[in-house]
């Protein structure tokens, strides 16, 4: 079934230092709460908003990577709605219908789609730089519980609302999209995607012959494709029944893996929109600007494009990629003469699957080895010194324990008595040995492994074990 998808992407500006209007920390998870307020964020009466400086650099370089045209000025505007959490009883935001200048005025972005290795591109609408509100949250049910509990923590906290077109063509694309945009604003430096909570997508999905329906509050990049795929099926159910898609807006249900009706929804006029008084209209300067440019230097498909033209295969290209520490690591240890092939593999299939294995996060720079480290071990291997699989098996493990360890520190010790370890397997093993003359080649194999498990943690490359099994085999055949 077509279906036609925008989408609405939510991203708390995270890694920005401060809030939005205020110096409070923009990483607010930290605190116990009620701890990282202050008179602004928490609306207090005489208190006045001053955008700050790295929330703005951060939304502009957003709007840079997104080539994005930028006004010259950008003029912040008020929404009125009154909720606990919302202590001001408006939220400052960008709303261009009552004079508001977002961010973007419009552009696009081409993201990789990883099913068919082609580019695609969607226009973005507009990104808007508003405040995140406070936090209510109950004891168990918001029926039953005696209270409601204000946090104000996240109040203020810069974020990015990012307004496709409705031109994502489906769920897997619109998921690999948000994806994408996330691993760009990662790559700018705005934010981190893994933190609880710091994203949120509203999609808009219609089917031919049906309303467009909103779905809001997917809360990760997997219910988004799993949210638009249950409800481009529902919408093309009610159709085959003879029935009518109407506008309506509903919830995800990530639980249950369905959407519900929302009882109700507000109309823009409701919230009684006017720019804010309090803020004037902030020039973008040159200053600014360049700073902007800056961050968004590094995009992921220069880096990925980068890496490729290393002869790097695509996979294992856009695993590096995806990773940003992985991706400066591999970068740099090329620049000090590491093998890229070698690299690439260390990085984008190994030590990443280290990581993985152990629970940790391979997109935190504090997990990986400095690139000088990594350089050094490709260079032993290009120089034959260690085999690439006693590295992988005996170094990657200890680094991803300790990833400052020296590299002499972690390099086994090396097998010097070879022929002594191939007279005790071959003493040992008699069947095997017995096979291998009778003419079974197979059973070589089993001897190989014999000897490497012989070595006990010690480096050794298969190759010679082999070697010298076969000039002893030789001999005892002969002899
Ligand atoms: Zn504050």
């Amino acid at each position: 079934m077509k279906a036609r998808i925008g989408l609405e992407i939510h991203v708390q500006l995270s890694e920005a230092g401060t809030k939005l209007f205020c110096d409070c920390d923009s990483e607010y998870r930290r605190y116990p709460p009620n701890r990282n307020v202050c008179p602004v964020c928490l609306g207090l009466p005489g208190a006045l908003p001053v955008p700050g400086r790295r929330p703005l650099a951060l939304a502009l370089a957003a709007a840079k990577a997104f080539n994005c045209r930028i006004p010259e000025w950008i003029v912040f505007t008020r929404k009125h709605y009154f909720y606990p959490d919302l202590p001001k009883n408006y939220q400052i935001t960008q709303f261009e219908k009552v004079g508001g200048a977002p961010v973007c005025l419009g552009g696009y972005v081409e993201f990789l789609n990883t099913d068919t290795w082609e580019w695609v591109r969607v226009g973005i609408r507009r990104i808007n730089l508003e405040e995140d509100p406070g936090r209510t949250y109950y004891e168990g049910d918001i029926m039953t519980s005696r209270y409601a509990h204000v946090d104000f923590n996240r109040s203020g906290v810069p974020l990015l609302e990012i307004v496709t077109e409705p031109e994502v063509r489906s769920p897997r694309e619109a998921r690999l999209l948000v994806e994408y945009i996330l691993l760009t604003l990662e790559y700018i430096g705005a934010t981190n995607p893994r933190l609880e909570g710091v994203f949120r997508v509203d999609a808009n999905v219609s089917v031919e012959g049906g309303e467009r329906v909103e779905i809001k509050n997917i809360g990760s990049t997997l219910d988004v494709e799993k949210a638009l795929r249950y409800e481009i099926k529902r919408q093309a159910m009610v159709l085959e029944r003879g029935g009518r898609v109407e506008r309506e807006t509903r919830h995800w249900d990530a639980e249950r893996g369905v959407t519900k009706p929302l009882r109700y929804k507000e109309e823009e006029a409701e919230y009684l929109y006017f720019p804010d008084p309090d803020l004037p209209p902030v020039k973008v300067t040159g200053d600014l600007l360049a700073e902007a440019e800056k961050l968004a230097s590094r995009s992921p498909r220069m880096i990925y494009e980068a890496v490729e033209s290393l002869g790097v295969r695509r996979e294992v290209a856009w695993s590096i990629v995806s990773s940003p520490p992985a991706a400066e690591r591999f970068l740099e240890a090329v620049k000090l003469g590491g093998d890229p092939q070698v690299l690439a593999r260390m990085i984008g299939v190994d030590y990443k699957g280290e990581l993985r294995e152990r629970g940790l996060d391979p997109n935190d720079p504090s997990r990986w080895p400095p690139a000088e480290t990594l350089a050094q071990l490709s260079k032993l291997v290009s120089s034959g010194e260690y085999t690439y699989d006693s590295i992988r098996g005996l170094v990657l493990p200890k680094l991803a324990e300790n990833p400052g360890a020296d590299v002499k520190s972690v390099l086994p010790e090396k097998v010097s008595d070879v022929d002594a370890l191939v007279e005790e397997v071959l003493r040992r093993e008699v069947k095997a040995v017995k096979d291998y003359l009778s003419g079974k080649e197979k059973a070589l194999n089993y001897l190989v492994g014999a000897v490497m498990r012989a070595a006990r943690g010690r480096a050794l490359d298969p190759r010679e074990a082999r070697r010298k099994l076969l000039e002893r085999l030789k001999a005892m055949k002969e002899g």
